[in-house]
Order: structure tokens, then C-alpha cells, then sequence
């Protein structure tokens, strides 16, 4: 299996041998150094590839449904649209919320549990640089965000979004400590940088069976074609659930 650990040993015995047969020019180490780092970047990146740590990325490809994800909320007026669109179909969803906007947003959060979605954690402040805080800070992020999800909804959360979905060694440290469920997707909607008709043609053409959608409800132009995306979706003659009904989450 492709992951951190495996990777570090084969590359580490592929440099002892180079060192023992002597073949060890510098040509030769530089290549073999920038092959092992694109491997972690590329791990890094990818949150499907479980190479730092195991995440849920999609439902069964043998049955007809899929889910719907919102990040980065709440926000006041945008994930206040996206209820309005979810409870018209009746919809189930997750949000997955920062902390620091839940802070000045808690009536948003509220109204997102008492509608029935899932709220799962995405850090407390999805800094920029949260990549390269030490697990210890990632951890403090983590339960603040738990903390504050717990006393407005009265629920407790175990489900965990990276910010920008990335993962590294430090994560998976704080995740084994907080215990909890890393989701991904298997679907990017691209709603944060596309057009409404790309990002519904994105849905037309890859959509398939177990997909896990990424969207966000701090997007205007989600808001504006989410009624659209929904008709595509049940068009395919696929079933929108909630996450829990789509995977196991322990
Ligand atoms: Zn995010």
C-alpha cells in the first residue's frame, strides 16, 4: 500500500543499497530525494490517497446515492440560503464549520442541527497555515472547535474536514489523539472558482454512484445553482442521504 510509512522505509532501503553497490552519485540522490518529496506533496494533496491517515472519501459504487457536504460556514446570509434550498427538497446534509465563525454565527449552527444536516469539525481558525501547526496546536483547534459545536447543538461531533483537505504526518498525530472520523470527498465541485453552468456540467458529467460532494455555503454562486445541482443529481436517478446513511462513520 502507497502510504507515509511505506513510502519512508522503501525509500530509505533503496538509498542504503545505492550507498552499499556504490552507485551513489549525486545525479542519482537528487533524483531519488525529489521523487520521495513529490510522493508527499502528492500525498499531501490528495486526501483520497490515505497516505498519512485513513479518511472516507465515498459511499458503496453498488447503490444509487450520494451526499452533499457544505464547508467553511456558518456563514449569516449564505448558509441561511442553502437551509432555505435544503429544506424545500427535504434534503440532509454536512456542515462542516470553523470555529471562529461559529463564535459570531451560533444561531446559524443551531439552525443547521435542529434542521437535521450533521455538523462536523474543519478547525477552529482554517488558517492558512494550519499545514504547519505542531499536532499539539492542531489538537487545540480540534477540541476547541468540538467544544463550541457541543454547547450550541448539544451534540457531540466525530466527524473531522481538513482545511483545504490537506493531511501530513502532523494531522494524523492530532486525529489519533481526537479520535475522530477524517472525511473527504470524491466529488469537488469547484464551486469556489467556477461558474454556475461549469460547476452543474462538472456534476452531469462525473457524477456517479456513492460520490461524496464537496460544496461551500459561504459561496453566493452555490446558493444560485444549488436547485439546479440538486435537479441533475435526482435526474441521474440518484438518491441524496445524509453522510451517515451513505458510510459508517464510527
Ligand atoms: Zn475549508
Amino acid at each position: 500500500m502507497l502510504n507515509y510509512r511505506n513510502t519512508t522505509v522503501s525509500f530509505f532501503f533503496l538509498v542504503l543499497i545505492l550507498i552499499v553497490f556504490g552507485a551513489a552519485g549525486i545525479m542519482l540522490f537528487s533524483l531519488v530525494a525529489i521523487l520521495y518529496i513529490s510522493l508527499l506533496a502528492l500525498g499531501s494533496a490528495r486526501i483520497q490517497m490515505n497516505f498519512y491517515l485513513k479518511s472516507i472519501n465515498r459511499g458503496s459504487p453498488d447503490k444509487a446515492k450520494v451526499a452533499l457536504t457544505f464547508d467553511d460556514g456558518p456563514d449569516e446570509k449564505t448558509t441561511s440560503e442553502i437551509l432555505n434550498v435544503l429544506e424545500k427538497h427535504q434534503i440532509k446534509a454536512v456542515f462542516f464549520c470553523i470555529g471562529n465563525k461559529i463564535e459570531i454565527n451560533k444561531h446559524i449552527l443551531k439552525r443547521i442541527s435542529d434542521n437535521g444536516h450533521l455538523v462536523g469539525n474543519h478547525s477552529w481558525s482554517h488558517a492558512f497555515l494550519f499545514d504547519f501547526f505542531p499536532p499539539g496546536k492542531m489538537i487545540l483547534e480540534i477540541k476547541k472547535t468540538d467544544a463550541i459545536i457541543e454547547k450550541v447543538t448539544g451534540k457531540q461531533v466525530n466527524i473531522f474536514r481538513p482545511p483545504y483537505g490537506v493531511t501530513n504526518p502532523f494531522l494524523s498525530r492530532a486525529i489519533k489523539k481526537t479520535r475522530h472520523t477524517v472525511i473527504g470527498w470524491s466529488l469537488r465541485t469547484l464551486d469556489t472558482t467556477q461558474k454556475s453552468e461549469k460547476v452543474l456540467e462538472k456534476l452531469e458529467r462525473q457524477l456517479k454512484n456513492g460520490d461524496i460532494i464537496l460544496f461551500h455555503d459561504t459561496q453566493q454562486e452555490t446558493v444560485r445553482l444549488l436547485d439546479k445541482a440538486i435537479m441533475v443529481i435526482k435526474n441521474k436517478g440518484l438518491e441524496i442521504v445524509r453522510l451517515d446513511e451513505l458510510v459508517t462513520i464510527n
